[in-house]
């Protein structure tokens, strides 16, 4: 098998292993207990949280650990929109159809459930929330925007830190979901200035189920999870130790070896776009031709059904990801691929092919050799 869908999950890196293995048998203590097993994990999670915040240029006491990326979302916006609604009256949130649903679909509920105000800002043709689309939906009761660092799907990358400026000059939050950026793009939150931030340590060869939320001192947050008050009141539950050891590993590599890991697929991932446009009538690249993650290559295809194609693809070995959520029966297209403007007939044919560590230049040819047949047979299939 072939794997192509990094932006899915990652392997844990062995060295990250390596770091999490002793804190689940030895120092196996609460990161609460007064005696010495316990402050031994306590030191080992403030180890962590001082690696993170280095990485991050914040303060230690800025980052809370959380047990996933959507639970670091969830916290963000619920936490940010409970809080107005104890201190103030503004209601609007702003946010977009291509944030991943972790967001959206909290700031839906928001709305739904706990009268809050949603506004979606504007799309450009490659998915980015531009500079001009924040600043024409902002008004005075606007109190949160959320905008991704770079898209799961597309890949396109958006402009945090002039987005910052402009939620800054309006005195309302930005959060930004960092989950995917974080394996290649700089997540110094001095220079994006935002105000939340979330990550997942999933993404950059960490571990499934932990994740990091970046706040920046001074902004309020109603806890979500109460309890007993670890992670600074804002996240209670006894801190998973070996995990947030390796997530904390796991970022200090990502950001160690970012320019070799980018070196490395950045070719890769254009011989691929430009391959699969040449060699593939009727395809299209989704997202933004230079501005978007150098893993990530994203494509529609006319009259082709995604899943069809998924599955297609898995049988001949290789391990992609599509942008629609559908499985069979009725499928729907994503919403980030229909935001983009693309008719039913294309955004129902969409394919991602995310690459990592392990990628190599015979994995990408193989695959580059295998894909315009599957195409047209899905073609084929499709029509009848
Ligand atoms: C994967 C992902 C998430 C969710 O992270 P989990 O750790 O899987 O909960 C959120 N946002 C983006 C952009 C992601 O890619």
């Amino acid at each position: 098998m072939i794997y192509l869908d990094y932006a899915a999950t990652t392997p844990v890196d062995q060295r990250v292993l390596d770091a999490m293995l002793p804190y689940f048998r030895e120092n196996f203590g609460n990161p609460s207990s007064v005696h010495r097993l316990g402050q031994k994990a306590e030191t080992a999670v403030e180890s962590a949280r001082e690696k993170v915040a280095a990485i991050l240029h914040c303060r230690a006491d800025e980052i809370v650990f959380t047990s996933c990326g959507s639970e670091s979302d969830n916290l963000a916006l619920r936490g940010a929109a409970m809080m107005e609604r104890i201190t103030s009256s503004r209601k609007w949130i702003l946010t977009s159809k291509a944030e991943h649903h972790a967001v959206s679909k909290t700031a839906v509920q928001l709305e739904k459930e706990y009268g809050f105000l949603l506004e979606w800002l504007d799309l450009d043709e490659h998915g980015a929330v531009t500079v001009e689309s924040l600043s024409k939906a902002v008004c005075n009761d606007t109190f949160l925007a959320s905008v991704m660092y770079a898209n799961n799907e597309i890949g396109t990358i958006n402009p945090i830190a002039e987005l910052a400026k402009i939620a800054k000059a309006n005195n309302i939050l930005l959060h930004t979901d960092a989950v995917q950026a974080a394996a290649y793009l700089d997540v110094n939150v001095e220079k994006l200035g935002v105000d939340l931030m979330s990550l997942g340590g999933h993404k950059f060869y960490g571990p499934k189920g932990v994740g990091a939320l970046y706040v920046r001192k001074g902004t309020k947050l109603l806890p979500h999870m109460t309890g007993g008050g670890q992670e600074f009141g804002l996240r209670a539950g006894t801190q998973n130790v070996p995990y947030i050891v390796g997530f904390a590993e796991a970022l200090r590599l990502a950001a160690e070896e970012r320019d070799s890991r980018t070196a490395h697929v950045r070719p890769l991932r254009d011989h691929i776009i430009g391959q699969v446009l040449e060699s593939i009538p009727d395809s299209k690249l989704t997202g933004h031709p230079e501005n978007r993650l150098p893993n990530h290559a994203s494509f529609v295809f006319k009259d082709v059904d995604g899943n069809l194609l998924l599955q297609m693809l898995d049988s001949a070995g290789f391990a992609c990801s599509s942008g629609s959520a559908c499985k069979t029966g009725n499928p729907e297209p994503s919403e980030v691929i229909t935001s983009l403007g693309y008719d039913r007939d294309w955004a129902l044919g969409s394919l991602r092919i995310t690459l990592g560590v392990d990628s190599s230049p015979e994995h990408v040819d193989e695959f580059l050799k295998s894909l315009p047949a599957l195409v047209e047979k899905a073609r084929g299939l499709n029509r009848k």
